[in-house]
């Protein structure tokens, strides 16, 4: 078990320099290695909407070698996710290891009918216990950074930078210094002291280089409104996704934890607002011939773009270090579901059921098939590889077929009746946050929403 707090003053402060000159620059080769006894002995790295069948291909085609070397040295698969492929309850039920029924959390916004304006869904509302919760019972502490429905952030054992962290650092009022709004932002990371030193990462949209958003395209911008807003989306979901790797190379760093946890929207983001690109055939309207060309290569390059991301998160692990990589659901796009052809997928419906999976560390068998996992199964299987009983109650397993016989011999699993502590949890009511309609705004533009 660590306790972080001392060190986390210290560790801050000295790394708070160096990190900051390394955010936009290769960061791997401006990091210290790490120091064995400072390793998670978990690192999960969530991706939302990485899709099974194109990371095979991409793969194959020698253009994710981060994440191909990752699965040739461990176990993966395709990771079944659960209709309606709703991704706030999909993340919960990867921390919990229980379907949304125990888990309390059924989507984006909570509207029981009684108001005209929904709210967001807030972590107080979930009724299952975590596994950053069920880790600090056991001993072990936990950074967890960006994982949906952490607003507010908990009070776990270590750290946590709750999801809707940066739509708080887009909020206008950013730099008013009104106390009250300022506790309020605070409660989005805990503990609320590192609020100062995560708002110091902060990678802004116009700092993206001219030469970054090129990488993502195939040709010249073209000329016109659609163009240029399609620019600004990109760099608003490239500079949150870097915002989110500068944290997660700090706080990895400077504040040691038994899991380290990340979670990166982008790629999602990109999907749902470049697909019409790279499949013109699939959107109803004749699209702009040079709108294609340039904006139709962006989603494969921000596949490469995650490899890299991978592969900088890496040197964040130790020699006993379980890595973890997972998506919430795969990616259909605007048709090609069974039952879907010739309607057209927005929003939600683009996603589908394959989403992946990949488990690499001691006792993990070497380039092994995992079948048939569940999104019910990583928190069990978390659990199990820090040899703590996974409960009666959740409805995963341990995803055995990834580990070595002997391993699993050597780590028998064990069962408890449960992890909750029969305290009542989820409350009916969301906490709301100082970024509401902004986080409403957006999941209207994702379309998710009308
Ligand atoms: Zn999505």
């Amino acid at each position: 078990m660590r306790r972080t707090s001392s060190r986390w003053i210290t560790g801050a402060a000295l790394l708070a320099v160096a990190v900051t000159v390394c955010v936009g620059l290769s960061l791997s080769g401006c990091q210290p290695a790490v120091e064995e006894s400072d390793a998670p002995r978990v690192l999960f790295i969530g991706v939302d909407g990485l899709d099974w069948g194109r990371v095979q291909r991409l793969a194959e085609e020698g253009r994710l070698p981060n994440i191909a070397a990752l699965m040739e040295e461990g176990s993966s698969g395709v990771l079944h996710s659960l209709y309606p492929y709703l991704s706030p309850s999909i993340w919960t039920t990867i921390a919990t290891g229980k379907r949304e029924d125990k888990h309390g959390i059924v989507g984006f916004l909570v509207d029981r009918g009684r108001t005209t304006n929904p709210t967001p869904t807030s972590s107080n509302m979930r009724t299952a216990r975590a596994v950053w919760q069920i880790l600090n019972d056991a001993g072990h502490s936990t950074g967890v950074i960006g994982w949906l429905v952490t607003w507010p952030a908990e009070p776990v054992s270590g750290y946590m930078i709750s999801s809707r962290f940066h739509t708080l650092l887009r909020d206008k009022l950013l730099d008013v210094g009104d106390e009250e709004m300022l506790a309020r932002k605070r409660q989005g990371v805990h503990p609320p002291g590192i609020w100062d030193d995560a708002v110091a990462l902060r990678v802004d949209g116009a700092d993206v280089s001219d030469d970054v958003i090129s990488s993502f395209l195939g040709g010249d911008v073209p000329y016109s409104d659609e163009a240029t807003s399609a620019v600004t989306e990109l760099r608003r979901i490239y500079s949150s996704d870097q915002t989110t790797l500068a944290m997660a190379h700090q706080f990895f760093r400077s504040v040691p934890t038994d899991l380290a946890a990340v979670y990166f929207r982008g790629l999602d983001t990109s999907c749902h607002m470049y697909w019409r690109y790279m499949e013109p055939e699939s959107w109803p309207e004749e699209l702009s011939p040079e709108m294609v060309t340039t904006f139709g290569p962006l989603i494969e390059r921000y596949y490469e773009r995650i490899d890299a991301i991978v592969g900088e998160l890496l040197t964040h692990r130790g020699p006993q270090t379980m890595v973890v990589l997972c998506s919430d659901h795969g990616f259909a796009g605007h048709s090609g579901y069974p039952g879907f052809e010739g309607e057209l997928a927005v929003g939600v419906s683009m996603h589908r059921e394959d989403g992946i999976v990949v488990i690499a560390g001691p006792g993990v068998e070497p380039g092994a098939r995992i079948d048939g996992a569940s999104i019910l199964d990583v928190t069990p299987t978390v659990l199990a590889s820090l040899d703590i009983p996974l409960g009666e109650d959740m409805d995963g397993e341990l995803l055995s077929t990834a580990f070595e016989p002997g391993w699993l011999e050597d780590h028998p699993v064990s069962y408890i009746e449960t992890h909750e502590t029969g305290e009542q949890l989820g409350d009916a009511e969301p906490i709301p946050s100082p970024v509401d309609e902004e986080v409403i705004e957006r999941l209207k533009t994702l379309g998710y929403i009308n």
